[in-house]
């Protein structure tokens, strides 16, 4: 969970990456960091907590050159330091590298303990340092060379910006799990996890890059590596689902269009006799439209959120996100009171906001509360990039639906199919991941990165409640 920008060959690049990286906040808001490099010298700069903390007008000002990247960062992988923010910057004998990284390596651990087993001293916990390490160990004259060689060697989910001392290279793995566009910015290109990053600095989004492509930009022109892998695509449906923003373009569907729809289908798969439509905001707020759309039900704005509260989720700490339903949403009662709710939310993971939320409607004298959600039962972790580490913390991987529904206290409760999930979506069905609710993993996860990830410390080291 990330968020990626660069641009290369423009006058400003770290004040647009600043921008980018602005629009891009939603995709991790617990590090921010942007490396410029102006004559071959990389300048660094990161922090902990949220880009416009971080990149005050002074700090931009030590970002000269006219190439830039950077990322915001919710750790899947690693635990929630200084050291692990990106852009991780080395040294190598073929010139400076700093590298983001928006994904999660599948073989990282594994790759890492035989590199370290040979010597390599790794500066941070994150798996993205990998790719870094095998391009050091393997130096060519071609940069570029070197990187796709070292990509060869990783599985799993990356769309990665490299900034080199003479250009910016962009890569994607070969199932596209995570979104990577590229645009024009007044003549220089300008790459983003989202296209709601352009919409911000005036930037035409050109096209996604292809799966497996590496394109390297230098002097404002692209050239394009297309290495044909005959890997199946495995667009995660989840970004759709909830994590791109509404206003963005994620793998040729406008975000927005697909959550109406996934509402639309979730009103015919599973009607409920109700008064009013109930959304929760914001993640809810589309496939609350489209339920309303599709049943005739009234859309009403029942529930208020306090927009000055990070999404509760992104906190690593388990206390912090209990605490933070209570003060994101507030009910409106006089929508509620007496009504029969439909509550449309995006999805239910572990199962701690729900029963919160529907207690919240009740107390605010809604006389029924029928649960809908736009996605299916989440019963399987991520290993691709989304936080939800453990089996054993999804609710849905051990209770079965009317279990969930006695658990979240709501009368009635349905999930969106796969199917209808996926007809939303303008690729074929087959073109998407959806281990998170089927277990079908199109990588398989090396047993000892498995093994680490069910170990992982972030929450046994600073969450816990
Ligand atoms: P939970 O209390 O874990 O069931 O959280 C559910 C809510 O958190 C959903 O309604 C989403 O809005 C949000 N959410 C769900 N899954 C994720 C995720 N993997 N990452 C971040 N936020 C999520």
């Amino acid at each position: 969970m990330c968020g990626i920008f660069g641009i290369e060959n423009h006058a400003d690049a770290a004040n647009y990456t600043y921008l980018g990286l602005y629009a891009l906040q939603h995709r991790g808001q617990e590090s921010a960091g942007l490396v410029s490099a102006d004559n071959g010298r990389f300048h660094l700069e990161r922090g902990m907590g949220q880009v416009a903390e971080i990149f005050r007008a002074r700090v931009l000002e030590r970002l000269p050159g006219r190439q830039a990247i950077g990322h915001t960062r919710y750790s899947t992988s690693g635990t929630s330091v200084l050291s692990n923010a990106q852009p991780i910057v080395v040294k190598t004998s073929m010139g400076p590298l700093a590298l983001v990284h928006n994904g999660n390596l599948v073989n990282a651990v594994e790759i890492r303990r035989k590199l370290e087993a040979d010597g390599s001293i790794f500066q941070t916990t994150s798996d993205s340092e990998v790719i870094l390490h095998l391009m050091a160990r393997n130096p060519r004259a071609d940069v570029v060379e070197s990187l796709m060689e070292a990509l060869d060697q990783v599985r799993g989910a990356y769309s990665i910006l490299l900034l080199t001392a003479d250009g910016l290279i962009a890569a994607r793995d070969p199932h596209g799990f995570r979104p990577l566009v590229f645009g024009d910015c007044q003549g220089a290109l300008c790459f983003a996890s989202e296209s709601c990053a352009f919409d911000l600095l005036g930037a035409e989004p050109l096209r996604e890059l292809e799966l497996g492509e590496v394109a390297v930009a230098r002097g404002g022109t692209l050239e394009s590596y297309r290495r044909p892998t005959g890997s199946p695509p495995a667009r995660c449906a989840f970004e759709q689902v909830y994590f791109a923003r509404p206003d963005s373009k994620v793998f040729g569907d406008g975000v927005s269009d697909a959550r109406l729809k996934m509402g639309a289908a979730l009103a015919r798969e599973a009607p409920g006799d109700a008064d009013i439509v109930v959304p929760v905001p914001d993640s809810g707020l589309f496939a609350a439209l489209g339920y309303s759309r599709e049943s005739g039900l009234p859309l009403e704005f029942g529930l208020i959120r306090n927009h000055y509260v990070g999404r509760t989720f992104i906190e690593p700490k388990q206390a912090i996100r209990h605490f933070g339903v209570k003060v994101k949403l507030n009910p409106v009662r006089h929508l509620i009171s007496g009504r029969r709710v439909v509550l449309v939310d995006d999805s239910i993971v572990r199962g701690t906001t729900s029963p919160k939320i529907v207690r919240m409607v009740r107390e605010a004298g809604a006389a029924e509360v029928h649960l809908r959600i736009s996605c299916p039962p989440t019963r399987w972790p991520c290993h691709y990039g989304i936080d939800m580490p453990t089996r054993e913390e999804l609710i849905a991987s051990e209770n079965e639906v009317e279990q969930i529904r006695e658990l979240t206290g709501a009368d009635s409760l349905a999930y969106l199919s796969i199917q209808g999930m996926l007809a939303g979506l303008s690729g074929p069905a087959e073109s998407y991941c959806t281990a998170c609710w089927s277990g079908d993993y199109r990588v398989e996860i090396s047993e000892e990165d498995r093994r680490q990830q069910q170990l992982f410390p972030i929450r046994l080291e600073e969450g816990g409640e």
